[in-house]
């Protein structure tokens, strides 16, 4: 069965035309020494220099940050929530100009931002320690620290949430943060220290340095830096684990996914296809949770599938600005190839489906899909959902689960026990019920398998951006045993 949109091969119209990058560093907006030349030339000398100074700014700014209360701390965050707020328009476009996502999204993941840093300016005070009573009127106290130096590195999919999804909760337990975005979107993260800064967040608190690997590469190995929160793909978060292990330093990874959405033949049909559009072509289908193996029971299959490439067709593609845009830009010309090249292959493999080139690609729905193909492997980064049939639950079950990853995975059924023996079964971190690609603030959200190591969101970033001290109080005298003879 054919799908995609056909015909249009359309050339990105407009540049990312927003100025910088700047870095960000003691709170104010400075030119880096290498960035009037592309990144392609940065002199890793001079990258390895700013990413210093962003450390040490984070560094020096420690100590009265962390001194703060947890309710001084969470009165800046949710002032910086409101600013975000008031500004939700402006900082949207900035997003958009530098991802080529449909301005809707943008408003989307403008307002997570806010949510999140309302969250934890909303958390920061209830962060407490404990009281142990112990033998003998004896007790420990048991202080919640913050690490020191967070250092972040972001991908280029949701530039501004992934920095704040790390930021807020990193500020809210009193650490500092140095961050590197992608190369691709550097501009809202700076936005994002101005935000701050006039909130009342001291300078030196967040910071920014621009730069390509070796950027995020000098940062993961610097020895001030106590804590890396990384997002990005499989190989780097390897890297940046390995840099990790090196200075003993705490990771948190968010990595790909190519996550199951299973349709039984029980579904409600329309929120299937409506989810199934959600968790595939929004932000051109460059999202790390994206269900992108959609498996369908076979007694659905073709009406499923027939009404899936019919409401695919109906996605209007161009302008990310224009307000009756769904789907807009992929991020650069490299990754187009990519995508397409997958598409490639697919067909090569069996597959039948289509996509047209440029920048902005037309979403694709490939039928006749097997799970051997590379392109139901491999995390595609792009807007192709595959449709695999399957007959039983057991059988999806496990070829739901065959992959290295787990980052997220939903099931589709009227059948209150079949869903929740299902989503038990699924390997993953998150498994959404007749539903796909939500991420409140207060749940948690991370990957099984190859998809990360820890957590974001939630009140289980606790742990991940504090440890503990404790105090021991001795009330009575010190018990030597037989080590000590009167
Ligand atoms: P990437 O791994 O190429 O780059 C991510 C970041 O790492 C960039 O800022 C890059 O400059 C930096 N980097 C590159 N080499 C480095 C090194 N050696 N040391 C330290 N930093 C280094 O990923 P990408 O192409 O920007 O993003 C796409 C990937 O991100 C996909 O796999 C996607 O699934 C994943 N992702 C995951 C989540 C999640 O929450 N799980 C969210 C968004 C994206």
């Amino acid at each position: 069965m054919a799908s995609g949109l056909g015909g249009q091969v359309l050339r990105r119209s407009f540049q990312r035309s927003v100025g910088g990058p700047w870095n960000y560093v003691g709170g104010r907006r400075c030119d880096p020494t290498h960035a009037t030349a592309p990144f392609k030339v940065m002199a890793p000398a001079t990258g390895r220099e700013e990413v210093d100074r962003a450390v040490r700014s984070a560094k020096d700014a420690l100590p009265a940050w962390s001194k703060l209360s947890g309710r001084e701390r969470g009165q800046k965050l949710m002032e910086a929530c409101r600013i975000i707020r008031e500004n939700l328009e402006d900082i949207s476009r900035l997003e958009v100009q530098d991802t080529g996502k449909p301005i809707w999204e943008a408003r989307v993941d403008i307002g997570s931002c806010a949510d999140a840093l309302e969250y934890y300016g909303g958390l920061a005070p209830a962060i407490v320690g404990q009281h142990i009573p112990l033998s003998g009127g004896s007790f420990a106290m048991v202080q919640r620290r913050p690490l020191g130096v967070v250092g972040g590195i972001g991908a280029w999919n949701f530039p501004m949430q992934t920095c704040v999804w790390k930021v807020a909760p990193a500020l809210a337990h009193g650490n500092t943060f140095v961050y590197k975005p992608s190369q691709f979107t550097p501009v809202t993260a700076v936005t994002l220290g101005e935000v701050l800064t006039s909130a009342g967040v001291m300078d030196g608190v967040f910071n920014v340095v621009q730069g390509e690997g070796e950027a995020g590469e000098h940062l993961c190995h610097h020895p001030d830096v106590a804590k890396l929160s990384f997002t990005g793909s499989v190989p780097t978060g390897s890297k940046v684990m390995a840099a990790g292990a090196g200075g003993i330093k705490a990771v948190t990874l968010e990595l790909g996914g190519k996550s199951p959405l299973i349709v039984f033949e029980d579904a409600q049909l329309e929120n299937a296809i409506k989810a199934t559009l959600v968790a595939n072509f929004l932000s051109q289908g460059q999202v790390c949770s994206n269900g992108t193996r959609v498996f369908v029971h076979r007694s659905i299959a073709k009406t499923f599938t027939e009404r899936l490439v019919s409401a695919t067709r109906a996605l209007k593609i161009g302008d990310p600005m224009a307000e009756d845009t769904t789907v807009g830009a992929t991020i650069h010309e490299e990754h187009a190839r990519k995508v397409l090249g997958y598409l490639t292959s697919a067909r090569e493999e069996g597959a039948v489906g289509d996509l047209e080139g440029g920048w902005y690609l037309s979403p694709a729905v490939l039928t006749n899909c097997h799970d051997d193909m590379k392109v139901v492997r491999e995390e595609v980064f792009g807007s192709v959902a595959a449709i695999l049939v399957f007959d039983s639950e057991e059988e999806v079950v496990r070829k739901a689960n065959d992959t290295l990853f787990g980052l997220a995975g939903a099931v589709f059924t009227r059948d209150l026990n079949r869903a929740h023996r299902v989503a038990n079964e699924i390997e993953a971190g998150t498994v959404w019920i007749n539903n796909y690609n939500l991420y409140p603030t207060e749940v948690p959200f991370g990957g099984y398998k190859h998809s990360g190591v820890g957590r974001e969101n939630g009140t289980t970033v606790v742990e991940a951006f504090t440890q503990t001290r404790t105090l021991y109080v001795e009330m009575g005298d010190v018990d030597a045993g037989p080590l000590y003879v009167e």
